[in-house]
């Protein structure tokens, strides 16, 4: 320990001469510039850097009085006479001026000229040294440029008092005017979001415990306008103490604030659907893997998974645009989000989680998480499908629509998310086919039902190229002469495998799988060919007429009216002589539909409403109908003589058709009670097995000759 009172032992004179001789050793060869004066100023010695860096030899220093000196070297008059200042009042000084050298060139030095005094304290002489800053400073100046020209902030940290320093750029990105912060690393670490400071803080530690880990981390920072901005900090310990404690931090900020909007925006952008707001599939996968794992784990716990989709939304994009039809899935949304609220008067049994996301077109599904059994899935089916169905104001429209739901709960789910969502869409499509706006809980056999209908659409493919389709006729009858009036076309498939299948059972698959189009096009060309070349046709008066089915989606198309035209014209058929069967349950309420009905009358050609008293359309609406003929369902006329009620239907229909001008026909007809029963009723025409099941042409060619003799 040190003790004031004790005195160092005087020193030998041969261990001063050899530490002087070390010393002056170290000075000689020192880079920095080394000058001693006297107690008189005058030089006694120059070092070699100090001949290179000044110019002047040491022939022209020593004697010299070396404020003389300097003063032929400075460059920079008013830090000269603070040295003149401190060398008249016998104290040091240190600071960093320009000298000028003998060749006229300007150099940066730090000076650090100090008096020396003999042991009694009596001033004995001067030592100047001169550190050639001029790289350093041309290097700093480098990277103040480069830091500018890059709007990089710059900050310091002097750890041991706690000063804080920044540039103006820094300050400005965090909003602040000059002396407005506090710029004390406490005052700092208060602008720190709270989620931020912890790790920033930890950053900070770890840089200063191994300059080997970088300190790179963007936070957010309390701007002074009150809001959080986004703010690269990059930095490093820049001055360690000799036993190696951190003095200093310095380093660069980066205002990353665009970016890291940018980068939540994508993120947002990649969970949500940008329409609706609502989480889009990404999220509902993950959360049904979550539900699917919990189930694993958890005994006892349920979820379901609840598809839906829009019965009428296609239509409604088609005939009111596209603007209605994406102001109709915001309302859908608004709906579903309000209806599976907590509390919510309309589904009391919410009380468990839910997700509710739109996952591509006018599909949306629910997961319900933690259910107490599938009775709550369909408890919220079936409110959904209520909630769902009310009209919707669109603008001045108003559009009714309604939800098929197809439910997978946990008892019938899959592994995986992909298969539970997939499993829920058959059983929406299944909903959807047997009547729309229900739900329809999935089970496993659906799986093979959706299988065999795949199947079923690859073979259908095939059939159009392989000519497995033809068209058959069955002929009808006035019914109350019995004369043979026209005929009705058939479409028919001859499976390689199968046989015969129904058209009840592909006509819906060539619907759903686009196929219609092009079997529509085939039945209306062959049927229309093969009836203009039927030897009758031309010479029959009043003329035959030969009946074609349309269905559902074949009055969607485009170009229908089109190819009605071109197939009586490329077959010499006048319009009298063409009649087309729509069935009943096409909504008159469709735009598109009626718009397609009335330009098929107005080629001349006549409709008739097929299937009657099977759909929703009633008596009442008849008129609405653009149809010349209605067709009474098989299903009526086959009761028609045990049921009563079935009768009366009958002939009240009949009845409403003669009001409106409408001819009828009987379908199914397949014995003469009902034939006769039929022709009582006043029913004009009838068609069944008891005249003819429908025939291919030459044989329907055979029964007309038949008929006629
Ligand atoms: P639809 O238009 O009502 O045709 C009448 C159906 O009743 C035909 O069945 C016919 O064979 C059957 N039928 C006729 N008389 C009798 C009878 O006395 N007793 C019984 N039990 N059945 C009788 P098919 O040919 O199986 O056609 C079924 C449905 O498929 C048709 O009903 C029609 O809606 C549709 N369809 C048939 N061909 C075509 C077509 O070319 N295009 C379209 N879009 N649909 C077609
Ligand atoms: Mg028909
Ligand atoms: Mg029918």
């Amino acid at each position: 320990m040190f003790d004031r009172n004790s005195t160092p032992p005087p020193e030998s004179e041969a261990s001063l001469a050899l530490r002087l001789q070390r010393l002056a050793m170290v000075a000689e060869r020192s880079s920095n510039a080394v000058l001693l004066a006297d107690a008189d100023r005058k030089v006694v010695w120059v070092n070699q850097a100090f001949v290179a860096s000044t110019g002047f030899t040491p022939q022209e220093s020593v004697g010299q009085i070396f404020g003389v000196l300097l003063a032929r070297g400075s460059a920079d008059s008013a830090a000269f006479s603070q040295f003149q200042e401190a060398v008249l009042q016998g104290r040091g000084l240190k600071r960093e001026i320009t000298i000028r050298t003998t060749t006229g060139e300007a150099r940066w030095a730090l000076v650090d000229l100090q008096p020396l005094h003999d042991d009694a304290g009596v001033l004995s002489g001067w030592v100047l040294v001169a550190t050639d800053l001029t790289d350093v400073r041309a290097q700093q100046q480098l990277l103040t440029l480069a830091v500018d020209g890059a709007g990089l902030g710059t900050w310091h940290w002097d750890v041991s008092s706690g000063a804080m320093q920044c540039n103006d750029r820094l300050r400005q990105t965090m909003g602040y005017a000059k002396g407005q912060m506090d710029m004390t690393a406490r005052g700092w670490n208060a602008l720190v979001h709270p989620d931020d400071l912890q790790p920033w803080l930890a950053a900070v530690m770890a840089q200063m415990r191994s300059s080997e880990v970088a300190l790179r981390m963007s936070i957010r920072i309390h701007h002074a306008a009150g809001r959080w901005v986004w703010i690269m900090f990059v930095g490093a310990v820049v001055d360690r103490s000799a036993n190696g404690h951190v003095l200093r931090m310095a380093g660069v900020a980066l205002d990353v604030q665009a970016q890291k909007a940018m980068e939540h925006e994508l993120r947002v952008a990649a969970r949500t659907d940008g329409l609706t707001q609502l989480p889009n599939r990404s999220v509902l996968l993950h959360a049904i893997e979550q539900a699917i794992a919990r189930g694993r784990a958890q005994p006892g716990y349920q979820f379901a998974v609840l598809f839906m989709d829009f019965d009428r939304f296609k239509q409604v994009n088609d005939t009111l645009g596209h603007a209605v039809g994406d102001a109709l899935l915001r309302q859908i949304a608004d709906r579903l989000q309000e209806s599976l609220r907590p509390g919510d008067s309309l589904i009391q049994s919410s009380d468990f989680a839910h997700v509710a996301a739109r996952i591509g077109g006018d599909e949306f599904v629910v997961l319900l998480d933690n259910i107490r059994g599938d009775l709550d899935a369909e408890i919220v089916a079936g409110r959904l499908i209520d909630v769902l169905s009310l009209p919707y104001t669109i603008g001045a429209h108003k559009v009714v629509s309604s939800a098929s739901i197809g439910i997978v709960t946990s008892s019938h789910a899959a592994d995986d998310a992909d298969s539970v969502l997939r499993d829920a869409d058959i059983a929406m499509y299944e909903a959807k086919r047997t009547g729309r706006a229900r739900y329809v809980m999935f089970e496993p056999s659906m799986r093979q039902q959706v299988r065999a209908s795949v199947a079923l659409e690859n073979d259908l493919r095939l059939a159009l190229e392989q000519h497995e389709l033809f068209v058959v006729y069955q002929p009808l009858v006035n019914l109350a002469s019995g004369a043979f009036t026209g005929v009705e076309a058939l479409l028919r498939w001859r499976h390689p495998v199968r046989g015969m299948v129904s058209p009840v059972e592909f006509i819906p698959v060539a619907e759903a799988c686009g196929l219609i189009g092009a079997l529509g096009q085939f039945v209306l060309q062959s049927a229309c060919h093969a009836f203009a070349a039927m030897p009758f046709v031309p010479v029959m008066d009043p003329p035959v007429t030969l009946a074609v089915n349309l269905s559902r989606a074949q009055l969607r198309q485009p170009g229908l009216v089109d190819d009605v035209r071109d197939a009586m014209r490329a077959n010499g058929l006048a319009p009298q002589q063409l009649v087309l069967e729509v069935t009943e349950s096409l909504a008159a309420q469709d735009a598109v539909v009626l718009s397609t009905l009335h330009a098929i009358r107005a080629l001349g050609v006549a409709l008739s409403l097929d299937d009657f008293g099977t759909g929703y359309s009633s008596l009442s609406c008849l008129h609405e109908l653009p149809v010349n003929f209605v067709k009474v369902d098989r299903s009526f006329v086959s009761q028609a003589q045990t049921s009563a009620y079935h009768r009366v239907l009958i002939e009240a229909t009949i009845r409403m058709a003669q009001t409106l001008g409408l001819g009828t026909v009987a379908e199914g007809i397949e014995t003469e009670g009902q034939a006769h029963l039929m022709a009582e009723l006043g029913c004009d025409k009838g068609q069944g097995y008891l005249y003819s099941k429908p025939l291919e042409a030459p044989a329907l060619v055979d029964w007309v000759q038949a008929r006629q003799r």
